[in-house]
Parts: structure tokens; sequence; C-alpha cells
């Protein structure tokens, strides 16, 4: 009797050691039936809350709804930042993150990113007729962004003498820029014509210079899953592929759209 309990713990603990090989974060979603996805909520137009509807919705939310579609799950969203999405992946409290995020190598280190799926490049805001025109002319005046963005380096790569404030969202930043805290908010082109084309008076705020850095958007991922990893990746290419891309991109930024930006790349297609 003892020798067929022990057999049975033995033949029960190699059963368990090999199924916890096995699983990985894509059978974690399957099995669970949803895909947790990290979004943000105060960033038109990628992740924000519908004024109407208060439901949240964006061009990041239409494309985690997809990739779920693909996996056969449906999609939950939590809000996130751009402090707060990197230790969310990696700590494993959202399955992924679509949260207007650059991939950058330094990134990568705590976590993994997808193809790219948006292309964008960083800018400043500013009151109209403020006289500033480029970062050049930002020397030691504040400006304001988020925390946690690659916008913060950026424009003290680009003007090591101004001084960084940095909020949690965009629209703190840009309430400070209206209470004349900052004389510019900067950070990538879409989300300030978006914090502009919301705004009550978008003609009383300019976009302006050059773009200072590039920007291109991947879905940030847990480390070594890979078979997730390919996954969304082949949702991406899919999701380009089949059209519905460009579909969601005019929703979003089409010649209608308060926020009209044509689409001028193109995504890395694997045959
Ligand atoms: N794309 C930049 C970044 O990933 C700025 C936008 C954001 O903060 O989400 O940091």
């Amino acid at each position: 009797m003892r020798k067929l309990s022990i057999m049975v713990a033995m033949v029960l603990a190699i059963a368990l050691c090999a199924s916890s090989a096995l699983a990985d974060k894509l059978q974690e979603v399957k099995d669970r039936g949803v895909l947790i996805c990290g979004v943000k909520d105060a960033a038109v137009p990628f992740g924000f809350v519908d004024e109407d509807t208060k439901k949240l919705v964006g061009m990041d939310i239409d494309i985690c709804k997809y990739i779920a579609k693909k996996l056969g799950v449906k999609a939950e969203f939590k809000p996130v930042t751009s402090a707060t999405r990197i230790p969310m992946v990696a700590q494993g409290s959202i399955d992924l993150a679509a949260a207007s995020m650059t991939h950058k190598i330094a990134r990568d280190e705590t976590i993994d990113f997808s193809i790219t799926y948006f292309m964008d490049g960083q800018k400043l805001l500013v009151k109209k007729g403020s006289g500033i025109k480029s970062a050049a002319d930002l020397k030691g005046k504040k400006v304001g962004t988020a925390k946690g963005s690659t916008s913060e380096q950026n424009i003290l790569a680009a003007q090591p003498d101004c001084k960084v404030l940095s909020f949690e969202g965009y629209p703190q930043a840009f309430l400070a820029l209206k209470q004349g805290k900052v004389k510019a908010v900067t950070t990538d082109s879409t989300l300030l014509l978006g914090l502009k084309n919301s705004a009550p008076n978008p003609d009383n705020w300019e976009i302006v210079g050059e773009f200072i850095s590039a920007e291109p958007y991947g879905i940030g991922l847990p480390e070594n899953e890979s078979n997730f990893r390919d996954a969304v990746n082949v949702a991406l290419m899919d999701l380009w592929r089949s059209g519905e891309y460009k579909k969601i991109y005019n929703k979003w930024f089409g010649p209608d759209t308060k926020y009209n930006l044509p689409l001028t790349w193109q995504m890395e297609l694997w045959p």
C-alpha cells in the first residue's frame, strides 16, 4: 500500500513538472479565455475614455481586440501609464502592453517587444505665437512630458539646457502648459495632435519643429515567451495583410478624423 502511494506521488510529481514545463503564456491566455491588455486611458487617440459612451476606445484598444480575436479569446483592459507599463508586463499583471510604447533596446532588457505596429516621432506643442519654433528655443525654459517616457530623455538630448517637468500623463503636462507652468509639452506628434485637437480651442496651440526622435511602437510582451510573441507578431502581420490595419488606422487618423495623419510606413511582413 505504502509502495503504491509513493508511486502515485512520483507519477503526480512527474506529470506536474511536465505540465509546468509545457505551460507558457500563450497557453495560459488560451486556458483563461481572456487576454489582459495594458492600455493608456488618457492618451488620445491611442487609449482614452470616450466622453459620450464612457468606454475605453482608441487605436491601441482596437489592435488588442484584433489580437485577442486571433487568439480566440476575449480582450480585457487594465489602465497603464508610461511609467507603469513595463513593470506591469514584467510582473505579469498584464499579458501585454499596447500603450503608445516605443520599442528600444534599453527597454528590451526587461521585457520583449513585437514587431513595429505604428511609427511616429517627437515634437513640441506650444501656445500659438509663443515664438518657440524648435528645441533650440527651449534654452532655460521648462518643458512638460510624461514620467517614464522616451520623450523625457529625447528632449534633454535635443536641448540639454531646458528643465523637464515629468507628469503622470500628457493631459497633466498640457494643463501645466495652459497654466503657464511650462512653455511646451513634448512627446510623439500624434499624442500632441490628440491633446491639441481634443482641446476646446485647438487653434490656441501649435505643434512645432522637426522630429527630434524616431518612435516606432511595439507591443510590450513578457520576456522569453516566444510562442506568445510569435502569435502576437503573426496577428499583427495578419492585421496588416487583411487590410484591417488600414481600416483601424483610418478610424483614428484618417482624413475624416480630428487627428488626420497620412500613413507613410509599411509593416515588416514575414513571407
Ligand atoms: N512613445 C514614447 C514612449 O514610449 C512616448 C509616448 C508615451 O509615453 O507613451 O515613451
